[in-house]
C-alpha cells in the first residue's frame, strides 16, 4: 500500500483548491478528490460567468449610451448565444487554470465521488450526480476510483441551489442559477424568487437586455445582508431601470403552462396577487452539501444544515476538517479560500491566523454595484455603539462625473468614543474594487484619523472614500 497522503480535500472549489495549493507550499503530500469541475460552483457556475454576463450587459449599456459620449454607435444590438458562449470561455480558462496551478504544485488529483469511510479513510467511485452541461473536461491524468488513505481530510464540497416547495426546478419553466447562465434565449419576462445577491444579480443582467423583470423578496428590503439605507438606493435605481420589485411578499404557488408560470405573491398584509412571467428564476439561497459523504455515520457533527466548525475548520472528529460553503456562512469564495488557508496552517502548524467573519466583504456586481465590510448602520446602533457616520455621493466626485457614473453613495461608521472604524458600504460604479480599502483599514483597526491622513489619488472614485471619513466629522470639502 502507498504511503497515505498528509492531506485528501474532497471538492476542488476556491475552498479545497485553495487548500490544497497552500498546503503543497508547506510540504504536505497532497490529493484533492472532485466529482464535476475544478474550481467548484465559483469558477464554473457561479462568481465567474456571472461576472462574465455582467460584463457583457455593462457594455451594451454603455453602448446604448454612447452618444453621451460624443460616440456615434448605430443601434447597438446583442447575440445572446454569444454572451452566453464568453461567459463558458471564461469560466473554461479558470477551470483549466485550477487544473496547471494543481500540476504545478505537484498535487494529485482524483476524479470522482468521495464517500468518507472513516477518519483517514476515503472511498471514491464514479461520480453519482449527472453533471451540469457542458462538462469542464475531466482532468488530465486524474487518478480514479478507489480507497485513499490521508492523515488529515478537509470536507470542501461546497453548497447548490435550495429549492423551495412548488418550485421544484426543471430547466426549462423553473430555473437555477445553472439554467439562467446559459439561456438558449431571452424570455420576455422573468420572476426572480429571491433579492439576496445572486438574484439581484440575474435581475441586473436580465433587465439590461430588455427581459421584464420582477424581483420577489420575502423579507422587507432587498439585498437583506445590506445597510438598509444602501438597499433602497439600490430599490429606487433598479425601479427606474424597469425592474419591478415586490418585498414582504411570499410566491405561495406556481403553476405551470405552456411557455410559462403563473405565481400567486402573498404580501405580509395578506393580500394576494397573480403575476405571469415566462421563466421563474429560483434564487432563494443555497444549501450545503453535506449528504452522501457518510458523515453521520463517522459522527460528524451537522447544526442548522453545515457542518460545525471550530475556528480552524476543525469538526468534532479528529482528522477531519471543513471549509468553504460546507461549513456555513457567509458563502463566498473568498471566505472559503481565507478559510481552506487557514485550516491547513492550523495542520501544519504554522500558526494559523484566525479568520474574523466580522471583516469578510461582501460584492454584488448589478448596475450599480454594491459592497460593504462590517457593520450596517441598524447593527452598529443594535450593538450598542455611538456613532458617527459619514456619508459622500458620488455625484460629487470628479471622477465618476467624468465617467459619466454619478450614480452611488459612500457610507462610512464609526464608533463614535474611539474612532474605530465599524463598517462601510458602498454603491456605484466600481464599489465591488474599492471596497477592499475598507476591508484593510479595518484589518488593521484603523481608526478617523488614520484614514484621513491617508492621501486618496486624484481623480479616482477612492476619493469618495476619503471625503466619506471627512464627512462622518462634519469636514467633507467638496460638498
Ligand atoms: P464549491 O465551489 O461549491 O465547490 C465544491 C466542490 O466540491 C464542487 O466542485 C463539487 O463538485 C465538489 N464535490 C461535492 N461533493 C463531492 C463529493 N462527494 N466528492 C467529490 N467532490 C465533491 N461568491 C463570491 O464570493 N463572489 C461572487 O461574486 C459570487 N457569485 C456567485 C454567483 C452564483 C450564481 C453562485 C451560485 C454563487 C456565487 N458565489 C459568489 C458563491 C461562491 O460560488 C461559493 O461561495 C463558493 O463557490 C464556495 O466555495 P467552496 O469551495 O466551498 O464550494
Amino acid at each position: 500500500m502507498p504511503d497515505p497522503y498528509d492531506l485528501l480535500v474532497i471538492g476542488a472549489g476556491p475552498g479545497g483548491y485553495v487548500a490544497a495549493i497552500r498546503a503543497a507550499q508547506l510540504g504536505l503530500k497532497t490529493v484533492v478528490v472532485e466529482r464535476e469541475h475544478l474550481g467548484g460552483i465559483c469558477l464554473n457556475w457561479g462568481c465567474i460567468p456571472t461576472k462574465a454576463l455582467l460584463r457583457s450587459a455593462d457594455v451594451y449599456r454603455l453602448a446604448l449610451a454612447a452618444g453621451e459620449y460624443g460616440l456615434t454607435v448605430t443601434e447597438p444590438s446583442f447575440d445572446i448565444a454569444k454572451i452566453v458562449a464568453r461567459s463558458r470561455e471564461v469560466a473554461g480558462k479558470l477551470n483549466a487554470g485550477v487544473e496547471f496551478l494543481l500540476k504545478k504544485n505537484k498535487i494529485d488529483v482524483i476524479f470522482g465521488q468521495a464517500l468518507l469511510k472513516g477518519a483517514g479513510t476515503v472511498e471514491v467511485s464514479p461520480a453519482q450526480k449527472a453533471a451540469v452541461t457542458p462538462q469542464a473536461p475531466i482532468p488530465k491524468g486524474a487518478l480514479g476510483p478507489g480507497v485513499y488513505n490521508a492523515k488529515n481530510i478537509i470536507i470542501a464540497t461546497g453548497a447548490r441551489p435550495r429549492v423551495l416547495p412548488g418550485m421544484e426546478p426543471d430547466g426549462q419553466l423553473i430555473w437555477t442559477y445553472f439554467d439562467a447562465l446559459k439561456p438558449q434565449a431571452l424570455p420576455k419576462s422573468l420572476l426572480v424568487v429571491g433579492a439576496g445577491a445572486i438574484g439581484v444579480e440575474f435581475a441586473s443582467f436580465y433587465r439590461t437586455f430588455g427581459v421584464r423583470v420582477t424581483l420577489v423578496e420575502a423579507l422587507p428590503q432587498i439585498l437583506p445582508a445590506e445597510d438598509a439605507e444602501i438597499a433602497a438606493l439600490a430599490r429606487k435605481s433598479f425601479e427606474r431601470q424597469g425592474i419591478e420589485i415586490l418585498t414582504a411578499t411570499k410566491v405561495s404557488t406556481v403553476e405551470k403552462r405552456e411557455n410559462g408560470v403563473v405565481a400567486t405573491l402573498t404580501g405580509v398584509d395578506g393580500a394576494t396577487r397573480k403575476i405571469e412571467a415566462e421563466r421563474l428564476l429560483s434564487a432563494a439561497g443555497v444549501v450545503a452539501n453535506v449528504e452522501g459523504l457518510g458523515l453521520e455515520a463517522l459522527g460528524v457533527k451537522i447544526e442548522r444544515g453545515v457542518i460545525a466548525v471550530d475556528g480552524l475548520g476543525a469538526t468534532n472528529i479528529a482528522g477531519v476538517f471543513a471549509i468553504g460553503d460546507v461549513a456555513g456562512g457567509p458563502m463566498l469564495a473568498h471566505k472559503a479560500e481565507h478559510e481552506g488557508v487557514v485550516c491547513v496552517e492550523g495542520i501544519a502548524r504554522k500558526n494559523p491566523h484566525s479568520l474574523d467573519k466580522t471583516r469578510i466583504p461582501g460584492c454584488t456586481y448589478c448596475h450599480p454595484q454594491i459592497a460593504s465590510v462590517g457593520l450596517s448602520e441598524g447593527a452598529a446602533k443594535a450593538g450598542g455603539f455611538e456613532l458617527k457616520v459619514g456619508r459622500f455621493p458620488f455625484s460629487a466626485n470628479g471622477k465618476a462625473i467624468a465617467l459619466g457614473e454619478p450614480e452611488g453613495l459612500v457610507k462610512t461608521i464609526f464608533d463614535a468614543k474611539t474612532g474605530r472604524l465599524l463598517g462601510a458600504h458602498l454603491i456605484g460604479a466600481e464599489a465591488t474594487e474599492l471596497i477592499q480599502g475598507f476591508v484593510i483599514a479595518m484589518n488593521l483597526e484603523t481608526t478617523e484619523e488614520e484614514l484621513m491622513h491617508s492621501v486618496f489619488p486624484h481623480p479616482t472614485l477612492s476619493e469618495a472614500m476619503g471625503e466619506s471619513v471627512l464627512q462622518a466629522y462634519g469636514r467633507a470639502i467638496h460638498i
